[in-house]
């Protein structure tokens, strides 16, 4: 069996593959990964497009949903640290940048801290300051890797320097005062910024309807213009099909069938550089056409989670940022 990569696949398919995202992006412009993290990681930022465009990049940002099926206890720190405290101030801030080098800058003491819970997620734009916590996370993001740490020292374990102004332009390089201006300051300071942010997932259709048809689909990641992601269930013994108005990436956390000719299933352990039968990439036509999944078992759910691009949807339940 010969193997290729995804982005050689979307160079040589274009619109075929990812429809009407070809012609603007030339690319799949979003990509979403697993990251399983025993502690939290260190308070950090992206940049939006206009800093992020000053050293040739993207502006990033991201959202986080914690599958309960990959969350059966929370790690060493199930809390992710968003924004800044209401009363913070500038100075406060570049004091504890200025500090980063000093040991501990303790940058996370300006921050506030959230329990996180399974089966739920979060929205984080370009400029918030985050910390992410010990969950096992799906997270959907824009297709872009700028970033830059702030917190200096993270479970014992120090950072470099390097990482403080990693993305920041040469000329900029040394100046706090950048790294301050990175930080979306209103966006951070917002009171409000959890019930602005939080994800708790929303049924894409009525619950029962579409229990009656062997299915449940709930909008997981629904905030960003950037991309999207839903978790579908197909329930014991139904045969479903779906239709999506975009390309999309798919894993599967839950079950086992099949998907069109696809056999489609959960494996409990992958051994590294293992092919599985998972993780599949559905092409915009067939999206339209609709994907059948059949799911054979008697009492096993098939759970899979669905990521999007831009523009795949007309009926995403708020209105996008
Ligand atoms: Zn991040």
């Amino acid at each position: 069996m010969e193997l290729a990569l995804l982005r050689d696949a979307v160079a040589e398919l274009k619109d075929q593959l990812i429809g009407k995202l070809w012609s603007k992006y030339q690319t799949w412009p979003m990509y979403s990964k697993f990251f399983d993290n025993q502690g939290a990681l260190p308070l950090h930022i992206h940049h939006d497009d206009e800093h992020a465009a000053r050293v040739n990049a993207n502006g990033k940002p991201e959202a986080y949903y914690f599958p309960p099926q990959l969350n059966n206890h929370g790690g060493d720190f199930p809390y992710t640290f968003f924004g800044l405290q209401p009363g913070v101030t500038k100075e406060e801030v570049i004091e504890a940048l200025r500090n980063f080098t000093k040991g501990d800058n303790r940058i996370c003491d300006l921050s506030a801290a959230y329990h996180l819970t399974p089966g739920t997620g979060w929205f984080t734009p370009p400029g918030t300051l985050h910390a992410p916590g010990s969950l096992c996370t799906y997270e959907p993001q824009k297709a872009s890797d700028v970033f830059a740490m702030y917190e200096s020292v993270v479970h014992n374990q120090v950072l470099s320097e390097e990482l403080l102004w990693k993305d920041t332009p040469p000329e900029e390089m040394g100046n706090h005062e950048y790294l301050l201006e990175v930080i979306d300051w209103e966006l951070n300071t917002d009171p409000l910024f959890a019930q602005k942010h939080f994800m708790k997932p929303v049924p894409v259709l009525d619950l029962s309807v579409m229990r009656a048809e062997g299915y449940e689909e709930k909008w997981i990641c629904y905030l960003s213009k950037d991309f999207s992601a839903k978790e579908l269930t197909v329930l014991p013994g139904a045969s479903v099909t779906i239709k999506d108005g975009g390309a999309y990436g798919l894993y599967v956390i839950q079950g086992h069938g099949t998907m069109g000719v696809w056999d489609i299933e959960s494996p409990a352990l992958i051994r590294y550089g293992q092919l599985t039968h998972d993780e599949y990439f559905v092409s915009e036509d067939a999206a339209k056409a609709g994907v059948t999944i059949t799911n054979p078992s008697k009492s096993d759910p098939i759970v899979m989670l669905k990521h999007f691009g831009p523009d795949a949807h007309e009926n995403m339940p708020f209105p996008l940022r």
